[in-house]
């Protein structure tokens, strides 16, 4: 499970690298795009953390936290995983 990345402008689609804060074909100010992501990758890290010590609940929380911010491959695997582990323990 990866963190979630921009990886496109979302004004002209253009391929962005890892830590512009300006999309360098049309100049969209990223800044606030990439502070969502940032706040989606700490709550999936929350999550996964929240997993590893088998605490579901709180995994499943921080996990849709995560996807309601981004709603990306990323990020739906990691609340399938806490769904899933949540689901075989109860
Ligand atoms: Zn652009």
């Amino acid at each position: 499970m990866s963190a979630p990345t921009l990886e496109r402008c979302p004004v002209c689609r253009a391929r962005l690298g890892p830590d512009e804060a300006n999309c360098p074909r049309c100049e969209s100010d990223l800044s606030l795009l990439r502070a969502t992501y940032a706040a989606a990758a700490h709550h999936q890290g929350l999550a996964r953390r929240h997993l590893a010590e088998a605490r579901c609940d709180e995994a499943v929380r921080e996990a849709l936290r995560a996807m309601r911010l981004v709603n990306q491959p990323s990020t739906q695997s990691t609340l399938l995983a806490a769904l899933c582990i949540r689901r075989h323990e109860t």
